[in-house]
């Protein structure tokens, strides 16, 4: 589950056991079992996993785990080449100090900026920059030449600089060798601190545009008050590709006489294996600082491997049902995605997302053991079959939280499928702590849970219901 306020290889053969696999520690039988559940809690919550971060190789471990399990179910690999693996190309920002921005006007005494204080932004640009500045706040203004040579401080609103840069040919200022805009009037009252590393879809970061240097207070007073002057901006950042992975298993779907066409039609079941390693805890000798992510959000890829093992020995599903444990949730929902940008059956025919979230522990607010609750029950068909079909699936009692936009299945319903997470979140002080330990959880809730899941995702893969958003009530798409 993501924080309230970031809403922010192996190579496997084909039907093979997975190479230099984990080993899993408990014997696999075609059915729903508490010992399975708990034995993949805490093979992916242990502490030697080290929480899990997105492309660690702790991480990479684990899926690798889960395609094991996969395989040994005797699910159909659904990932790159034949596998159960999907690659998610990452690209990462590191910095290795405070970015540094210094102005020298001409025959005058150089000015150094503070980060955080006097500017900020600056993200898109890759090297140190020693360029020569234009004030520009009109179209005349704007440099016709050594464009990647200039430095150039547009003094006006947003509007007025996309104004400019288009009637100019300028775009959005790609070819300027940096480009600056005022900020703050007052400079902000931030320190000047080493910005936190950042992972993106390499997809995405190869696509995004310039993100200006913004420029604050007193420093914003001096670069309008200088004519002719050089400016040099040194972002100290280096950009490396980073591999993650999400695991992806299926069965294929074979319609039914009535309507053989449900075969063409795909539910994707997801939950998110990657957590926060925990480097945002205090350390020191003898303190746990691994954040273990048991109930978030290990308990639910336990489910869906749970469910995918039991439906594996049962006759196939009338809709294709597509297993999908992903990375990068935690940090931005990037795992789906990169999912979403290429999805093994077209969205136009994926039905639901049914995304398992935080299943751990009973919430006495629902009714406790063995109950779950729905994100965006009242807007969709979903909880009304459930609740008619007597499943201990129950509405979300935290719409405060907005817990329908802070998981996986949001990723879903921007991109206009509908979307829902279940979960039994009771707001325990565990979450992204050291302290969501796999010990905490209670595992006769789970089993249970695990099976009214399998019951609600049933209700769709046999064709019995088509969910759809209520009229008047359909979620924004992006
Ligand atoms: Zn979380």
């Amino acid at each position: 589950m993501q924080n309230l306020l970031l809403a922010f290889s192996a190579l496997l053969s084909l039907g093979d056991p997975v190479a230099d696999a984990p080993r899993i520690a408990v014997e696999l039988v075609p059915a729903i079992t508490r010992a399975e559940i708990e034995a993949h809690v805490r093979f992916l919550a242990a502490d030697e996993r080290k929480g899990r971060f997105t492309g660690s190789p702790e991480a990479e471990l684990c899926a690798r785990y889960m395609a094991e399990v996969f395989a040994r179910q005797g699910l159909a690999p659904a990932g790159d080449d034949g596998t159960y693996l999907q690659r998610v190309p990452l690209s990462k920002t590191s910095w290795s100090a405070a970015p540094e921005l210094a102005l020298t006007p001409t025959g005058g005494e150089t000015s150094a900026f503070a980060y955080g204080r006097d500017f900020d932004g600056g993200n898109g640009y890759p090297a140190a920059l020693d360029l020569a500045l234009v004030v520009a706040s009109s179209e005349a203004d704007l440099p016709k030449a050594d464009l990647a040579r200039t430095a150039l401080f547009f003094d006006g609103s947003t509007t007025q600089r996309k104004r400019a840069f288009e009637a100019a040919g300028l775009g959005a200022g790609e070819s300027l060798g940096l480009l600056l805009v005022p900020g703050f009037d007052e400079s902000p009252a931030r320190p000047a601190t080493v910005p936190r590393g950042r992972l993106e879809l390499a997809s995405r970061a190869r696509s995004e545009s310039v993100r200006p240097v913004r420029v604050h207070g007193a420093a914003l007073k001096k670069l309008r008050q200088s004519g002719g002057a050089r400016l040099a901006f040194d972002p100290h950042v280096t950009r490396e590709e980073v591999g993650a992975s999400n695991v992806a298993a299926k069965l294929v779907g074979v319609g039914t006489p009535e309507q053989p066409e449900l075969a063409s039609e795909a539910i994707v079941v997801t939950a998110h294996y990657d957590h926060l390693d925990g480097h945002h805890a205090r350390g020191g000798p003898g303190v746990d600082t691994i954040w273990n992510g048991a109930d978030d959000d290990a308990s639910g890829c336990a489910a869906v491997l749970e469910i995918a093992g039991a439906l594996a020995h049962e006759k196939p599903p009338a809709r294709t049902i597509i297993f999908l444990l992903v990375t990068g949730e935690e940090i931005g929902l990037l795992g789906t995605d990169h999912y979403l940008d290429a999805p093994i059956v077209p969205l136009e025919r994926t039905v639901l997302n049914l995304n398992f979230e935080m299943i751990g522990r009973p919430d006495d607010k629902i009714g406790g053991s063995g109950k779950l609750w729905l994100t965006g029950y009242d807007l969709s068909s979903l909880g009304a079959a459930c609740a008619a079909a007597k499943i201990a699936v129950l509405a979300d009692p935290y719409p405060n939280e907005h817990f329908f936009e802070r998981s996986d299945n949001i990723a879903f319903v921007r991109r206009g499928v509908v979307g829902q997470t279940l979960s039994s979140y009771n707001l325990h002080k565990d979450y992204h702590q050291p302290s969501d330990e796999a010990d905490t959880l209670d595992y006769v809730h789970m089993e249970a849970c695990t099976r009214a899941g399998l019951e609600a995702l049933k209700l769709v893969s046999s064709g019995a219901l088509r969910p759809a958003w209520i009229a008047g009530k359909e979620p924004k798409r992006r």
